[in-house]
């Protein structure tokens, strides 16, 4: 899929602003164009090499050495663990705005055979971090070669263990800001882009305000008394009142929160017992609970202690209600930000192709940056449904259509030009 150079002026009106398709974005499009190729390589190469979170190391050495050759001012490796902040500064003076790629990969079995199938066994970029680290590195080339009409500078902030570390460790967004990823010098606004395989190559997709959910995981244990299953009476039945729990919890979303508010609450795991003649002494159910509104969020976290420990008491059971300390915030997409960037990605890419999709309800961990600073994560489409690449997110069979990679170099470049030529 190609996406040609507009050889036309196009002038596209929003929000009473006119914005001209002019030489810049023939010049950004020409760029991008030009290494295209080597996008694809680099792409294709961490694909090959995929790491887990909290262990990008050769993803981590990669990019330093990459920046370097582009000539980055300052490269701060080792920042939460294998993470990256790197400064690109302009010519002439201005705000600092930053782009920020995620670096892990899932423990996901590749089951596509193809010539960039991963070398890693059991692990995968299944969400798509290969295509954004690549888009970044692209868009520090290609403003790399600008640098002279940057008014303003450039951070690049490469972000391990988005995915979540392993169980113990401590990693990701809200650690880098912890290190200063976003100070010396002080972060004004950030972008971000992640794949979207529903959405095809060619084009992205903005949300206004929330983007993504919040995500909390809940362990539950309903604590009864072992007894012979023919005697009930003299035990207490953790199964019976964890069904009457999970019907109960359900009533959360139907009738304690508005209608109108996002709000997930999935069981995903429960256990008990271990033979069909004995009462088992205990159950422990998983679970995760997605919102957008924090309001919300605390609201759910209250009603579910209240309900899951009036039935167990109502009942002489025992409870105990726990929650993961590895959460996220809602990823909340400073809406001014994303209104004032539509103009130069409808320059860049053609009005048709930049788009205004839902909401969803998946997690993020750039939710910490963008509650730390204006931000905007926008999708980058990458899926093709007359080639068939159509797999999810976190998937074995995901793929992206590599014509996305210049899209998504296009408009990060635009976006990041575009804000700091309005000086905010
Ligand atoms: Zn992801």
């Amino acid at each position: 899929m190609r996406h040609p150079v507009p050889t036309v002026l196009l002038v596209v009106s929003v929000f009473g602003v006119a914005f001209a398709a002019g030489p810049r974005e023939d010049r950004i499009a020409k760029a991008a164009a030009a290494i295209e190729a080597q996008l694809v390589a680099t792409r294709r190469d961490f694909h090959m090499h995929p790491e887990l979170s909290n262990r990008e190391e050769r993803t981590s050495r990669v990019i330093a050495a990459r920046l370097k050759e582009l000539g980055f001012d300052d490269i701060r490796t080792g920042v939460s663990k294998h993470g990256i902040v790197a400064l690109l500064k302009g010519g002439r003076p201005g705000p600092v705005v930053a782009i920020r790629a995620d670096m892990d990969a899932l423990p996901i079995e590749e089951t596509m055979d193809v010539p960039y199938k991963s070398q890693n066994k059991g692990v995968k970029h299944a969400c798509g971090h290969d295509v954004h680290m690549s888009v970044a590195l692209g868009t520090a080339e290609v403003l790399s070669r600008m640098r002279s009409e940057l008014a303003g500078n450039v951070k690049f902030i490469f972000q391990p263990a988005e995915e979540g570390p392993p169980e113990g460790e401590d990693s990701g967004a809200d650690r880098m800001i912890r290190e200063g990823a976003l100070d010396n010098p002080r972060v004004s606004a950030i972008f971000a882009l992640h794949t979207k395989p529903d959405l095809e190559a060619g084009k992205i997709g903005y949300v206004l305000g929330a983007m993504l959910a919040s995500s909390d995981t809940l362990f539950l244990r309903i604590g009864g008394k072992k007894v012979h299953a023919a005697w009930p009476h003299q035990g207490i039945d953790p199964i019976v009142v964890s069904a009457e729990i999970i019907s109960a919890l359900q009533t959360i979303r139907s009738r304690r929160i508005d209608p109108v508010e996002p709000m997930v609450l999935t069981l995903g795991s429960i256990h008990g017992g271990n033979r069909h003649n004995i009462i088992a002494d205990e159950v422990r159910m998983e679970g995760t609970l997605r919102t957008h509104d924090e309001a919300v969020r605390e609201r759910v976290m209250s009603l579910i202690k209240e309900i899951v420990n009036g039935i167990a008491a109502s009942h002489g059971a025992t409870a105990e209600i726990r929650w993961s300390a590895r959460s996220n915030p809602a990823t909340k997409n400073n809406t001014p930000l994303v209104e004032a960037t539509l103009p130069a990605w409808r320059a860049m890419l053609g009005e048709p192709n930049v788009i205004q999709v839902p909401p969803v309800m998946g997690a993020e961990d750039f939710a910490y940056f963008e509650r730390a600073v204006p931000g905007a994560m926008f999708w980058l489409g990458v899926g093709n449904r007359a080639k068939g690449i159509t797999g999810a997110l976190h998937t074995p069979e995901y793929d992206v259509d590599e014509a996305s990679l210049a899209v998504g170099v296009k408009a990060m470049t635009a976006a990041v030009l575009n804000y700091l030529d309005r000086k905010p």
